[in-house]
């Protein structure tokens, strides 16, 4: 997927001041908050996206390489290694959430996504992460054509229902850590021959969260998730093929004791369709003819992937003529357009002749049609099969 312009997505010229990007990026911020968006996964994306743009677009010099190169000059579009991966909600809360997190309710305690404890969430504070699952999904070529609905159950840890996920029997069952008093981080203080140096650290104690359950919820035993399974409905899109990964954003399994979803990744396995070969976007489909059809013309059933469907055949067809259906084959998977379906045209010469066929065959024989007369076009097999394979 390709992607949108960093200045675009923040809605502002590539002349931009410092504080016009950090103005433009709060506002796309605030609109897709998730808190003012629960559960909407467009919303989400956008956020996401508004967090990479101004990621790039406040750094001097990232920016400059991006007017010179584009996407690629910071990191590419592919996701692999820098920036170009995307940024977790957490990245962004934990970066830039001091723009935009005093719009709700104070700090950036206000993530309910994050569930912390209220208003004593402080910046930096580690969040748990949901690991992603996998599943893989069987789609047969109709699916594919058309682009289906599936509902897959998947075994999962989901957030338990008697704690709410925070692993506590009930909000009187912590105390403020001792080991970093509540802050969730320590701080310590090294002597170099530079002079003292002060270095902060998440809290080994209470893992950053600041706080140490004290009565344990027992359903979950203070784990804040427990094993269940959940029918998750996928829409996966027209034109998928076999290999293809997509990635539903949130719906892994949730994180200990609060945090955000892992993702869950759907890899597509492609059916095999019994009669159709697919290349591409097209498919491929052999008919055999036999040989008084080729000779005479007839009208043939050939599937598609809606089913069977009538084609006619001249008089005179002759074997490795491919006939291409139109839009008979599938759709690209991000836009427009169709591939074709090609009918591969095989002539079938029996194999085992009766008496009378055999006698009927040999009176035909010496007719002065019978006797091969291949025009150029004919002859030109290899330029067939060529533009057939690219
Ligand atoms: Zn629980
Ligand atoms: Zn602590």
């Amino acid at each position: 997927m390709s992607k949108r312009d960093y200045y675009e997505i923040l809605g502002i010229s590539k002349s931009a001041s410092q504080e016009e990007i950090k103005k433009a990026y709060r506002k796309q911020a605030l609109k897709y908050h998730p808190d003012k968006n629960p559960g909407d996964k467009e919303a989400e994306a956008k956020f996401k996206e508004a967090a990479e743009a101004y990621e790039v677009l406040r750094d001097q010099d990232k920016r400059s390489r991006y007017d010179r190169y584009g996407h690629a000059g910071v990191g590419g579009a592919s996701g692999a290694g820098g920036f170009g991966g995307g940024m977790t909600m957490e990245d962004i809360f934990e970066n830039f959430g001091d723009i935009f997190g005093s719009a709700f309710g104070g700090g950036f305690g206000g993530f309910s996504g994050f569930g912390g404890f209220g208003g004593s969430r402080q910046r930096g504070r580690r969040v748990n992460k949901g690991s992603n699952l996998r599943v893989k999904v069987n789609l047969t070529l109709k699916d594919i054509a058309h682009g289906v609905n599936k509902k897959i159950k998947v075994n999962k840890y989901i957030a338990c229902d008697t704690c709410g996920g925070n692993g506590a029997k009930d909000s009187s069952s912590y105390s403020n850590c001792s080991t970093c008093h509540g802050t969730g981080q320590v701080t310590k203080v090294t002597s170099t021959f530079l002079g003292q140096m002060q270095t902060t650290q998440t809290c080994h104690v209470c893992g950053g969260e600041g706080k140490i359950i004290t009565s344990k919820c027992t359903k979950c035993h203070g784990e804040g998730i427990v094993k269940d399974s959940e029918v998750i409905s996928l829409d996966i899109p027209a034109g998928v093929a076999e290999g293809m990964q997509l990635s539903v954003s949130g719906k892994g399994n949730a994180a200990r004791r609060g945090g955000v979803n892992g993702d869950l990744i759907v890899l597509i396995q492609e059916e095999k369709h019994p009669d159709l070969v697919r290349d591409g976007n097209d498919l491929i489909y052999g008919l055999y003819l036999n040989f008084t059809e080729a000779a005479l013309g007839a009208t043939v059933q050939i599937p598609t992937v809606d089913g069977k469907v009538k084609i006619k055949i001249d008089p005179g067809t002759q074997p490795g003529k491919i006939l291409r259906l139109r839009g008979k084959g599938l759709p690209e998977v991000n836009g427009y357009g169709k591939g074709d379906l090609l009918v591969n045209i095989n002539v079938w010469i029996p194999k085992k002749l009766s008496k009378e066929e055999q006698k009927t065959l040999e009176q035909l024989a010496g007719s002065e049609n019978f006797v091969p007369q291949p025009t150029a076009d004919d002859k030109n097999f290899f330029e067939r099969m060529k533009n057939f394979f690219e």
